[in-house]
């Protein structure tokens, strides 16, 4: 997948104008590339620039009557308009040329949007969304609005094309469905998309032609997100699925926050607690894992250096392992839990350790070597009973001089 850009493109002769915006994009994080007229517009495209985005005023001294922006759609590039006009009719037909939203200058509202768009096209950056709709020009319409919106479109002309789709991609984070539609309507798939996926991983948006009152209702209750009517705007359209992605986003943040370590990016403890006890699949292993004499590295490099070290083994850990799961139980702890009865977990805890022990962490021009200990129990047991077994094996391995796996 490439990487999304930071680059947003702003042509604007109003100086006053050019430097509120930079501010602005500054200021969340974007990279500006600032001109006043659609000359040197049409210069900077023809390098084919990565942009994430452009801002263009619709009326510059050489392009008085909005020809920028055709010119800046037909490059293939994504665009917001900045205009002094509120005249609703010049607003519709710019909106209906493609761009993704019709901001006025004059308005603190209305140019409050900018950050906010820019912010979800580039999360948008990687999803992937699923149209639903017997009608193949409704479908394409949809598409295209959506791709605008830098989501990766699935399509699928009935709920069972789109729920072979769906088990095909789980990672879709976005269905609009229609509700008629031959083979499974749009209520039963949403039904039967919400048994699948909750709503912190799946939004769901109805869509239904307005005369049927009783479907918003019925979707709502099948786990829909949000419903449009078939009668919809796109400034609608975006507002809406702005709302529903950035609910989704906002949990997924909620839930690392709370499961993840953030030093090392490992889950952390309570995250490691929760799957190893409600896990389905007995634990097979555990593997406890310590760091030699950490207090030293602490002493002699820092609390600093001693972090170093630690997002280090955060991120072996998370390449050591084809299966087992890997957390951070707390200070210079990890756990490994396995679940398959597989002979190359061993293996993989061997190389791991032989890694670390070869490894040499550079910090503030200095170089930190450590070495780690490890206690694997292997049993039918409790987790808490297993990790028991494997704390006191990794005891016995710091008996035996560290830098040692015991079994
Ligand atoms: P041993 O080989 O027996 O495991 O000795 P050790 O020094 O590694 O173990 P000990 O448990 O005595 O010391 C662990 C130290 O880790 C003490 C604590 O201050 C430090 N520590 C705990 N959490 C963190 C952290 O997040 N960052 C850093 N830099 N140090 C931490
Ligand atoms: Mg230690
Ligand atoms: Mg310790």
């Amino acid at each position: 997948m490439t990487r999304s850009s930071n680059y947003v493109l702003v042509v604007e002769d109003s100086p006053v104008f050019q430097h509120y915006i930079s501010e602005l994009l500054v200021d969340a994080g974007y990279l500006p590339i600032v001109m006043s007229t659609f000359s040197d517009a049409i210069t900077y495209l023809e390098g084919n620039p990565n942009l994430l985005c452009s801002v263009l005023d619709y009326t510059l001294p050489d392009a008085p009557k909005g020809e920028i922006i055709d010119y800046v759609l037909e490059k293939g590039h994504r665009v917001i308009v900045l205009t002094g006009n509120s005249d609703t009719k010049r607003k519709e037909t710019t909106l209906n040329k493609g761009i993704l939203d019709y901001l006025l200058k004059d308005s603190i509202v209305s140019l409050s949007f900018l950050i906010p768009i820019l912010n979800r096209i580039k999360h948008n950056h990687g999803k992937k969304a699923l149209v639903v709709d017997d009608s193949q020009a409704m479908q394409c319409y949809l598409a295209e609005l959506l791709e605008r919106q830098n989501l990766t479109v699935f399509s699928a002309l009935d709920g069972i094309e789109a729920l072979d789709i769906f088990n095909e991609n789980e990672d879709i984070s976005l269905v609009i469905a229609d509700h008629i539609m031959p083979n499974m309507d749009g209520v039963t798939l949403t039904h039967r998309l919400r048994q699948l996926k909750s709503r912190d991983h799946l939004a769901i948006v109805g869509l239904s032609a307005g005369k049927d009152k009783d479907v918003v209702a019925q979707f709502l209750k099948a786990g829909a997100s949000d419903y449009l009517d078939k009668s919809f705007t796109k400034e609608e359209l975006y507002c809406r699925i702005h709302s529903v992605l950035e609910i989704q986003d906002a949990n997924a943040q909620l839930f690392a926050m709370a499961n993840k370590d953030e030093l090392t990016q490992l889950w952390n403890r309570r995250y490691f607690f929760n799957v190893a006890c409600d896990n389905p699949t007995p634990v097979k292993s555990i593997a406890m894992i310590d760091v030699d004499h950490f207090k030293k590295i602490n002493d002699q490099y820092g609390h600093d250096g001693g972090d170093e070290v630690l997002k280090f083994l955060g991120e072996a850990l998370s390449k050591a392992f084809s299966s087992a799961l890997p957390a951070r139980l707390g200070g210079e702890e990890f756990v490994v839990l396995n679940t398959e009865l597989t002979p190359q977990f061993l293996d993989e805890l061997t190389a791991f350790k032989e890694h670390i022990a070869q490894t040499k962490v550079e910090f503030e021009g200095k170089v930190i070597r450590f070495t780690v200990s490890i206690g694997v129990a292997t049993a039918e047991l409790p987790v808490t009973k297993l990790m028991k077994m494997a704390d006191d094996l990794l005891y016995e391995a710091k008996r035996q001089g560290r830098n040692a796996i015991v079994t």
